[in-house]
């Protein structure tokens, strides 16, 4: 049996999908792991509940409004409590050995880079930083001695199978994709559907955005971007099949014919135990596969007709310069105006398309060139939206 030494672990987005998940893993291991930073966006009461059970040495609430709340919630635990982007940057920046990056969007960048630059481990859930800032992320991570683990099931499944030793001898990624809840719906039928029907997902229980990012399958199309910033493979030998049962989780297919694959039930805490345990493993309480029991696996083909995001996605990463950054903004602002009933979900791609082909945005040069990005193309998408 494989040891673990203790490591020391911050989550950022800590009350999330990911965040709870992770922690749910904690929990059964005590011995394994003590918690240096927690963070949440606005879920106060969560995150002083997890601050008093996990007592991490700093707990931070996106939201300054929050903050006396916070602090009072906490006050006698000796937990230093801070608030706003400020406080995101500290809590990413107090010394641990590994940081799961799990806020959701763009706006979690900052954070992350302030951990990628003190050179720490970081079990990456976020896609959306590789989206819109691959190229500079990569080069931050280089240059810090950083190390990235992937935590998104996809490219957890590729780096497990991925032979870095014979790189050359790869010949395809095959990303797998589940097609999401309206897989088998006709486009028609797509324009009425309710933000309620969009989160449903068949196979995983995921936060808003990226729920409705699988049922756009606008996902699928940030996860090339992220695979293909994540495995030294070119755009071309980047591609997906439609797997509805969710069971493989990707594939590396090498040039002797060879297809690796890795497999699991659809529990994200199987890739989060594997980055939390690397280069070791440790107990899940994941279900064991049964392939008897499942009996058939399926794949079809995309239908990039029906599915236009992903389509939007993959022409961005083709034409790169500032389409991906822009691509990512445009979707987030489209994916929140949908959940909150401003446009409908037909509408979604028709406004990443139109932002798309709006803009003369050159390729970001530098990280703050990526951030004017992110604002322009923000506010130009927030401009294409009907008016209260
Ligand atoms: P979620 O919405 O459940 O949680 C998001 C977390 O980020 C929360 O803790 C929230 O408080 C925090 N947050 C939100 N906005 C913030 C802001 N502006 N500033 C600071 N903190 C903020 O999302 P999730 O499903 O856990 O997904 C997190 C990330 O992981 C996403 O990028 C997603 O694409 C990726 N991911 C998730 C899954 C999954 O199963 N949920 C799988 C693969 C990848
Ligand atoms: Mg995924």
């Amino acid at each position: 049996m494989q040891t673990m030494e203790k490591k020391t672990l911050s989550i950022l987005g800590a009350t999330g999908s990911i965040g709870q998940n992770t922690l749910d893993l904690v929990r059964r291991n005590p011995a394994d792991f003590d918690i240096v930073a927690l963070t949440a966006f606005s879920g106060v009461e969560l995150l002083i509940a997890l601050a008093k059970e996990f007592k991490p040495v700093i707990a931070t609430i996106g939201n300054e409004e929050l903050f006396t709340v916070l602090k009072d919630g906490l006050a006698g635990t000796g937990i230093r409590c801070t608030a706003g982007e400020e406080g995101l940057l500290e809590a990413a920046n107090e010394p641990s050995d590994m940081v799961v990056a799990a806020i959701v969007g763009a706006a979690g960048l900052r954070p992350v880079l302030t951990a990628v630059r003190r050179g720490a481990t970081i079990a990456l859930a976020n896609k959306e930083y590789l989206v819109c800032a691959g190229d500079l992320m990569m080069q931050e991570v280089a240059t810090h001695g950083a190390t990235l683990l992937p935590v998104d099931s996809e490219h957890n499944a590729i780096f497990q199978v991925f032979d870095d030793a014979a790189e050359n001898a790869v010949s395809r990624i095959i990303l797998t994709a589940s097609g999401g809840p309206f897989l088998n719906r006709s486009v028609e039928s797509l324009g009425t559907v309710t933000p309620k029907e969009a989160v449903a997902h068949p196979n995983w229980d995921m936060g808003a955005k990226i729920s409705v990012d699988s049922a756009t399958m606008m996902n699928k199309g940030l996860e090339v971007i992220e695979a293909y910033h994540l495995f030294p493979v070119e755009k071309h030998q980047l591609d997906i099949v439609i797997h509805p049962q969710s069971v493989i989780h990707s594939m590396v297919e090498y040039i002797d014919g060879s297809t690796l694959a890795q497999l699991g039930c659809p529990d994200m805490r199987v890739p989060i135990a594997s980055c939390l345990a690397w280069p070791n493993r440790m107990r899940t309480p994941a279900k064991k596969l049964n392939l008897a029991e499942i009996g058939s696996l399926d794949f079809f083909d995309v239908d990039y007709t029906k599915f236009k995001c992903l389509q939007l996605a993959k022409d961005a990463l083709l034409a790169g310069g500032a389409a991906p950054t822009m691509l990512n903004a445009a979707n987030e602002v489209a994916v929140a105006a949908f959940l909150d009933k401003k446009i409908g979900f037909l509408d979604i791609s028709t406004l990443v398309e139109t932002v798309l082909s709006k803009s003369d945005m050159k390729e970001p040069h530098s990280l703050a060139n990526v951030f004017e990005i992110d604002t322009e193309t923000r506010s130009l998408a927030q401009s294409y939206l009907p008016k209260a």
